[in-house]
Parts: structure tokens; sequence; C-alpha cells
């Protein structure tokens, strides 16, 4: 099926943030549109914090929806006037839309970051001890997938440790058993099933690691920065026989995600993947 051709009945799905000139879900997200059959055209605005609020109401008012992108997915959570779990449980909203006036929203990375995982490691994360590198929105995220799936030990490791703190209350009452880790070299040594690379360190060729190779022992290791080349994190950890996958699953499929949200059928996901990986 091809896109409807842009008329009057055509609704805009944008992506607000800032920057947005970098983001590759316009490419993925219309290449979907069109394959669906969907009437909506997908754009990136940079929009600033003062404009985030009366912006995303106003293009779901217009019977619009859209996703939302650093720095303002928290900002996001507080202009919605209902919200999903995933939204509850992160603080944080990525993805809107309008039912009958309402404002809806939902943070599609928590079920992005379950389906990588469910891709990387097929046995799942149940039972599993996990670390995770970074304590910013996308940490937040993570351990909501990680409790939803039921994993059972997270051991959180960041620059800033007042930003660890506060990621372990937030998470301190629910099912997972947490640990704020002391630097990188107080963890030399230590067993996990699967790390986790939340920072941004690797956005850029010269950024360091987010974590040295062979400080833990883990077969397996997920990063959420993605790259046209994967990153330099994953391609070393492979050399060393670790299991890796770059960020570019879980791009799709919270993208994915949010096509449904939108639409209310299921995303071209195979589709999104090739847009994707022929961008590249
Ligand atoms: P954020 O809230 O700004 O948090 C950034 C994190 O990176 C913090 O933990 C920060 O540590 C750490 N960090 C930044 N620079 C660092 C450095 N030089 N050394 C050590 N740590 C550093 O950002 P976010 O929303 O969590 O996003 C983090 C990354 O996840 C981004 O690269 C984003 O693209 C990626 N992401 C990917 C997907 C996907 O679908 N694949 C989805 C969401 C996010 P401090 O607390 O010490 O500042």
């Amino acid at each position: 099926m091809s896109r409807p051709a842009i008329d009057a009945r055509t609704r805009l799905v944008a992506l607000l943030g800032d920057p947005v000139a970098h983001s590759l879900s316009p490419i993925f997200q219309n290449a979907a549109f069109a394959a669906a059959g969907a009437p909506g055209v997908y754009l990136a605005l940079r929009t600033d914090a003062g404009s985030l609020v009366p912006l995303l109401r106003a293009i779901a008012a217009a019977g619009g929806a859209g996703n939302v992108t650093v720095p303002h997915k928290e900002l996001a959570a507080t202009a919605l006037d209902r919200a999903t779990d995933a939204v509850a449980r992160t603080g944080a909203c990525n993805t809107f839309w309008s039912e009958e006036g309402i404002v809806w929203g939902d943070n599609t990375d928590v079920r992005g970051f379950r389906a990588a995982v469910a891709s990387l490691l097929p046995g799942g994360v149940r039972g599993a001890s996990v670390l995770v590198i970074g304590a910013g929105g996308a940490a937040r995220a993570v351990l909501a997938g990680l409790e939803e799936d039921r994993a059972e030990a997270v051991t959180v490791l960041n620059r800033t440790p007042g930003r660890t703190r506060a990621l372990i209350e937030r998470f301190e009452a629910g099912p997972l058993a947490l640990n704020a880790a002391d630097g990188a070299e107080s963890l030399r040594g230590q067993r996990f099933d699967l790390v986790v690379n939340s920072t941004s360190l690797g956005l850029r060729p010269h950024d360091e690691l987010p974590l040295a190779i062979g400080v833990v022992d883990a077969p397996a290791a997920l990063d959420l920065v993605y790259a046209p080349d994967r990153t330099r994190w994953t391609r070393e950890l492979q050399s060393a026989a670790v299991t890796t996958a770059d960020g570019t699953e879980m791009l799709i499929q919270q993208g994915a995600a949010a096509f449904e949200r939108w639409w209310r059928t299921p995303a071209p996901v195979d589709v999104m993947r090739s847009a994707l990986l022929t961008t590249r």
C-alpha cells in the first residue's frame, strides 16, 4: 500500500526536541506511513522548552500526534491529560496522541528496550544480574524495562553520584535489588549477566568507552547509543567474545510502539528497519 496523497485529511506527526536535525525518525516513520497507507506526514520540529507544552497540545488538538526527544521528555510528561504506566514509572514521555480530545502520552523507550534485550538474549533477563551505566532519562526506561521483565538485581554506575541516588530512589520500592557502584574500579572482576550503556558516551567518535573492556565479566552487552558502523564499545566487546548490540534495534522498536499508538495497527517493523539501514 502507498501513503495517500497529502490532502486535507493528512495528520501532522511531529518530533519535538532540540536538536532534531540529526534524527532518523522521519526516515523510518515516513517509510512506515507509506507502507501502511497511514494518512500522516512525520516532521522534525526543533522546539525550545518554552514552546514544548503549547506546541504538543496544539498538535494533539488538531488531530495530530508525535514524539518527544532530548531534552524535553520529562517536560512532556507534565503536558498530558492521561499517561501510561511507562510514563508514570519513568517520569518521561516520548510519544503523544489524542483520543476524543484527551491528550495521552506513553514512554515507548521502555518497550523498545525490552524488545532490544529480547533479540539480544533470547532467554530473557528474568532473574538476571545487570550492570546499568548511566543514570539519566534513558536509564529510567532501562530500569522500568528490567523491572517488567523480572530481572533480579541492578547495579548502577554513573559519573555523578547524586543522579545515581535519584535513580535508585525512584525504583527502590519496586522488585529490583538495587546497588550503586562506587566507581568502575569497585566493579573489577564482578560477574553480571548483562551490561547496558545508557550514557551518551559513544555518540562522538573520540568519546571514551563507557566502561573499559575486561573490567567486569559479562557475556552480553547492549549499547543504547547507535552509530552507522556500530559503536566502538560494542565493536571492542565483540572482539572480546561478548555478545553485543548497539541502540539501532531499540530505536526501531520504540518507533514501532509509537506507530501503533498513533495508528492502532501493527507497525511494519521490517520496512522501518530497512529504511533505517539503507540510510547508512
Ligand atoms: P541524559 O538524561 O542527558 O543522560 C546522559 C547520561 O550520560 C548521564 O548518565 C550522564 O552522566 C552520562 N554522561 C554524559 N556524558 C558523560 C561523560 N563524558 N562521561 C560519563 N558519563 C557521561 O540522556 P538520556 O536521555 O539518558 O540519553 C542517553 C543516551 O541514550 C543518548 O545517547 C541517547 O541517544 C540514547 N538513547 C537511545 C535510545 C534508543 O532508542 N536507542 C533511546 C533513548 C536514549 P551524568 O549523570 O554524570 O551527567
